[in-house]
C-alpha cells in the first residue's frame, strides 16, 4: 500500500524559506511519488496559496503531485469569526486536506472532541480530506488510560459520515510531539491495532511524534502504520525526503 507522508510545518516559515525547501523536496521525490508514497505538505495558513502555486510551477511528473493541506479550519462556512478560516476558503486556495484536532489545538486552544468533530464535518462538506489527530498525554499513559483516551477521542472527534475516502486518522501521543521521545515499536503496534479495530480495514492510520530519518523505517514497517505525520523534521528538506524514502525501502 502507498504510504502517506504528511509534513506539518506548524507556525514556521516565510515565502523564501518555503520556496527553498520545496525546491529541495520536489526533485528527489519525483521518481517515487504516488508509487511508494504520497505527500501532503501543511504549511502555515499564510503560505497555503503560495506553496500550491510554487508546487505547480515545480510540477513533478504526469498526474503525480504533492498535495497541500491546512493545519486547522473553522466549523462554520462564513461569518463573524475574526482570524478564522472556513473550509471552503481552503479549497479555494488549492488545499485538498486539513489537519483537525492536533494536540497543539486541543491542549493549547482548549479544543474539545465535539469541536474537532464539528470542524471535520464542515471540512468534509467542503470536499476536504481531514487528518484527525488523536493521542494521550504522558500522565494518561502512565496511569494506563491510553487506550480508553484514544477510544473516547475516536468516538467524539470523528463525525458521522467518516469514510476512508474523506478521513485519515493520526495517532500522535502528546508526550512524543516535538520532544524527541518516540513511542516504542510495541507502543505503536498496540495502539495502531486498537485504532484499526475501531476504524476499520480501509482507514489510513498515521503515526506522529518525533519521526526522524533514523526511526522512520522501523515505524513505517510496523503493522497498521499507513504513513507518518512529521512536524520538526519536515522543516529540513533532506530529513523529510529521507523519511519519505524510508517508505520505499530507502
Ligand atoms: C506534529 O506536529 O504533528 C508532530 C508529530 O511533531 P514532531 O514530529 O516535531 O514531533
Amino acid at each position: 500500500m502507498t504510504k502517506l507522508i504528511v509534513g506539518n510545518w506548524k507556525m514556521n516559515g516565510l515565502k523564501a524559506d518555503a520556496r527553498l525547501r520545496l525546491g529541495e523536496i520536489v526533485t528527489p521525490v519525483s521518481a517515487d511519488i504516488d508509487v511508494a508514497y504520497s505527500i501532503v505538505l501543511c504549511p502555515p495558513a499564510t503560505l497555503l496559496g503560495y506553496v500550491r502555486q510554487a508546487l505547480d510551477d515545480l510540477y513533478i511528473c504526469g498526474e503525480a503531485t504533492i498535495s497541500v493541506g491546512a493545519q486547522d479550519c473553522h466549523a462554520e462556512s462564513h461569518g463573524a469569526f475574526t482570524g478564522d478560516i472556513a473550509p471552503r476558503m481552503l479549497t479555494d486556495m488549492g488545499c485538498t486536506h486539513v489537519i483537525v484536532g492536533h494536540s497543539e489545538r486541543r491542549h493549547g486552544h482548549g479544543e474539545t472532541d465535539a469541536q474537532v468533530a464539528a470542524k471535520a464535518q464542515a471540512a468534509h462538506q467542503a470536499g476536504l480530506i481531514t487528518i484527525i489527530c488523536l493521542g494521550e498525554t504522558e500522565s494518561e499513559r502512565t496511569a494506563g488510560h491510553h487506550f480508553d483516551v484514544v477510544s473516547r477521542q475516536i468516538k467524539g472527534s470523528l463525525p458521522s459520515g467518516v469514510t476512508p475516502a474523506n478521513t485519515v486518522v493520526a495517532y500522535e501521543p502528546v508526550w512524543a510531539i516535538g520532544t524527541g521521545k518516540t513511542a516504542t515499536a510495541d507502543d505503536v503496534r498496540e495502539m495502531h491495532a486498537h485504532i484499526r479495530q475501531q476504524c476499520g480495514e480501509g482507514m489510513t492510520i498515521l503515526y506522529g511524534g518525533s519521526v526522524k530519518p533514523g526511526n522512520a523505517a522501523e515505524i513505517l514497517s510496523t503493522p497498521n502504520v499507513d504513513g507518518v505525520l512529521v512536524g520538526g523534521a519536515s522543516l529540513v528538506a533532506a530529513d523529510f525526503v529521507a523519511i519519505a524514502r524510508a517508505a520505499s525501502g530507502g
